[in-house]
């Protein structure tokens, strides 16, 4: 089978599409065709190498994909071959203390297909029957593809850990990243009011359409200061964090008087300058977050099958172009997931 892959770290110069065999299936899990498959910025977190984190090489990319379901190992209840398919990227030992008490995002183990484990842009992949969700009547390939990984982040950072109420005031850095694209859907649906930056007037625009009522040009002002003036100096209940460094002092500064910052990421870096009097003065709490558990994978798959939340889809291009696909997301031009579809015959 054909695979997106790298034998080494470095730029996407690295990334190749090479045969390599169809990997075998073990009890409990299923083979999948592959007919989608969505970018993350992880990809290029991975392809670069992550300090700490060893993948054995060639190592395949990806996180995020649907398909068909083909063969299934022994012990597998409730899916059939034939099913479409979509994945939840976790890895988990279902033995821990969390995996038992059923937060599978806080497995002493986890991991991520992709990051921990070898990723999906390959047109079969192999996953444990317990990560796959069946695609909800009426959904594409490329919508449950492009769904999974941000939309379960975003639901626990918004919902679980951030306990967004209706009404409530919350504010999403960076918009037209896959999360924070998410982040905004869920917000609206949760009736909250949507605050969004980025530094394209375009996606800006974009984030309007989705229902983000308020929106600012971060290399135009001072956002912050903005979001305080614009609050009569209340600040908003909820940040939704994934840049890190760059917007980490903004966060706190934003954020009301009791208000939460949740956290998933640091795409501009890892260890900003911060402020602990605002942290303690303002009694401010910080929230961490990574992907979700099981129940609420649940949930989204129930909501995108109802098309309550919707995957915001840049792009799709061809599986053969998947480094054309990869520099895009690098470019950061896109607004939503960049996709890649995997054409060939499924029957
Ligand atoms: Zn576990």
């Amino acid at each position: 089978m054909k695979a997106v892959l790298i034998h080494r770290h470095g730029t996407l110069d690295q990334v190749r599409i090479e045969d390599i065999p169809t990997p075998p299936i073990r009890g409990g899990q299923a083979l999948v065709q592959t007919r989608a498959a969505a970018l993350n910025h992880l990809d290029l977190f991975v392809a670069e190498g992550i300090p700490g984190i060893k993948q054995q090489m060639p190592h395949v990319l990806g996180s995020d994909a649907a398909g068909i379901v083909r063969e299934l190992g022994a012990g597998v209840d409730g899916l059939q071959v034939g099913d479409r398919v979509m994945l939840n990227p976790g890895i988990w030992c279902t033995e821990c203390e969390f995996c038992q008490a059923g937060e599978q995002s806080l497995c002493v183990r986890y991991g991520l297909v992709g990051e921990h484990g070898p990723g999906v842009y390959s047109e079969f992949f192999a996953a444990p029957a317990r990560n796959l969700a069946r695609i909800p009547d009426g959904v594409t390939f490329e919508e449950a593809a492009a769904f999974s990984l941000v939309n379960l982040t975003a639901w626990r950072m918004v919902c679980t850990r951030g306990r967004l109420r209706p009404g409530e005031d919350v504010f999403v850095h960076g918009i037209g990243g896959g999360v924070a694209t998410a982040a905004l859907a869920i917000a609206k649906l949760a009736g909250a009011r949507a605050w969004v930056s980025s530094s394209s007037p375009e996606k800006l625009d974009l984030a309007r359409r989705l229902g983000a009522d308020f929106r600012y040009d971060y290399t135009q002002c001072d956002v912050a200061r903005e979001v305080y003036r614009k609050t009569n100096r209340r600040g908003v209940d909820l940040v939704v964090e994934g840049p890190g460094a760059a917007t980490w002092l903004q966060s706190l500064k934003m954020v009301r008087k009791g208000g939460r910052i949740v956290t998933c990421g640091a795409t501009t870096g890892p260890n900003p300058a911060t402020e602990i009097r605002l942290i303690f003065w303002k009694q401010i709490d910080i929230l961490g977050s990574t992907m979700g558990n099981q129940e609420e994978f649940a949930a989204i798959v129930r909501l995108l099958g109802r098309r309550r939340l919707l995957p915001c889809i840049d792009r799709v291009f061809d599986f053969e172009d998947a480094t054309a696909a990869l520099e895009r997301l690098q470019s950061q031009r896109q607004f939503g997931k960049v996709v890649l579809r995997f054409d060939r015959d499924p029957s």
